[in-house]
């Protein structure tokens, strides 16, 4: 890849190839039923990890194609097209599967999970928020102490999307007293059906191809190899955390908003394209008209955004300023561009008769998850040392 302004032609045939199977696979009949049901389907997904996409945040020595985090963000930019459903699960399995463990797992780790998640036979679940722990992640409470050769961890995760079906949750804990902050945090691996785990699902509205859920980790016990990355990486966590791989889970976040807005507008263009009220397509009320245009530009800002983040991440360049802007400008205007597409698909953009409504209700969430607006502002601040 030379140059930002050029997409690379395998980059255009994933998404060509995409395109055609998310409208084969993903009718619009599933996605309605897959939002109602919070499930996705897994078979289905097999397909995609045959496609051998999973493996675009994975070496190719540990069966992936060699890390390509531009193509895997039109890979979840394209699967949202048909709604978060297949862009998920391909998340827990190429982002907090792959590109985690690819960034900061032990060798052990590689060479055991790896192969496992580029051919999308292992999920991951991310384990970072609590009841009590939000945006302010350095303070979480969920404890692990060494005994032994082994850990024992108690505490309460909450809004772990997918650990009722994910292999091991990639969980955040505390491994001293408190008042060190970022310095004692540690990661560990809590297999999903490890003693002393159990969970219930919460119900949210939004990126509902599953449940979230609150997990209660009461005296798990697990060998020290489950630390990400060694025993060596023992009170290491936010190193993890809050390196190259925050840096590029902002561009996956940042995809998904992206891809949302992209199918809501798309959705919003047909519908003036097609309605007719007052003797004429609604597209040719000026009212209406604005707002998809004004849509359609801020969409062209935001496609700039990403994408450019996403090719400073793959060329290896610095993009931590780039990123954080790229989560905060994407995110906040797909809920802009989510609202407006609403309002011109009218009464029906409120039933689910059209994607709109879904995707509003995932678009809403989008400023919150992963980092939300406040926060990006905050670090933007730091970082520009305001
Ligand atoms: C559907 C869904 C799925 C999720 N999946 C996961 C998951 O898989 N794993 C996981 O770990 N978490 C997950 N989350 C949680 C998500 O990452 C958190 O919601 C997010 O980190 C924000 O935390 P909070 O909502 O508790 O907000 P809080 O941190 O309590 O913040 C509340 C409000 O105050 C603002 N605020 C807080 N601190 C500051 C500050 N210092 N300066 C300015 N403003 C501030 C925030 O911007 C926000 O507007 C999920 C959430 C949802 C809704």
């Amino acid at each position: 890849m030379t140059s930002f302004a050029a997409e690379p032609e395998h980059v255009t045939e994933i998404r060509r190839q995409l395109a055609r199977w998310v409208a084969e696979k993903m009718p619009r009949e599933k996605r309605r039923e897959w939002d109602r049901e919070a499930t996705w389907d897994r078979t289905l997904f097999r397909e995609i990890a045959e496609m051998g996409l999973i493996g675009l945040t994975i070496p190719e020595e540990y069966g992936g194609q060699g890390e390509d985090i531009y193509a895997a963000a039109a890979v979840i930019e394209e699967l949202c097209q048909g709604g978060p459903s297949m862009a998920g699960p391909f998340i827990h399995a190429a982002f907090y599967g792959g590109l985690n463990i690819s960034e900061n797992g032990s060798k052990a780790q590689k060479e055991e999970l790896l192969p496992k998640l580029a051919r999308g036979e292992l999920f991951l679940a991310y384990g970072l928020s609590e009841p009590n722990v939000g945006g302010d992640l350095p303070s979480v409470g969920t404890r692990v102490e060494r005994q032994g050769n082994e850990i024992v961890i108690n505490g309460a995760k909450r809004w772990c999307t997918g650990a009722d079906w994910a292999d091991y949750i990639y969980c955040l804990c505390r491994s001293g007293e408190p008042g060190a902050r970022h310095g004692n945090l540690t990661f560990v691996l809590v297999p999903t059906n490890a003693k002393g785990v159990s969970m219930q699902a919460i119900e949210h509205a939004n990126l509902r191809y599953t449940h979230s859920m609150d997990v209660y980790l009461d005296e798990v016990r697990l060998p020290e190899s489950a630390i990400v990355g060694g025993p060596e990486k023992w009170n290491k966590g936010w190193d993890a955390l809050a390196g190259r791989a925050l840096d590029v889970e902002k561009i996956e976040i940042t995809a998904v908003a992206f891809g949302l807005a992209r199918a809501a507008l798309e959705e919003a263009w047909r519908y003036a394209g097609e309605r007719e009220q007052f003797g004429k397509r609604i597209g040719q009320h000026q009212a209406i008209a604005h707002k998809l245009v004004t849509a359609r530009t801020k969409l062209a800002a935001c496609r700039h955004m990403l994408y450019h983040a996403a090719w400073l991440a793959s060329t290896g360049q610095p993009c931590s300023a780039e990123t954080a802007m790229a989560k905060l400008y994407v995110a906040d205007t797909g809920v802009e561009i989510g609202l407006a597409c609403q309002q011109v698909i009218g009464a029906y953009g409120l039933s689910d008769a059209y994607d709109i409504e879904r995707n509003l209700r995932d678009l809403l969430g989008m400023p919150i998850v992963g980092g939300s607006s406040d926060m990006q502002k905050n670090n933007l601040a730091r970082m520009w040392r305001l």
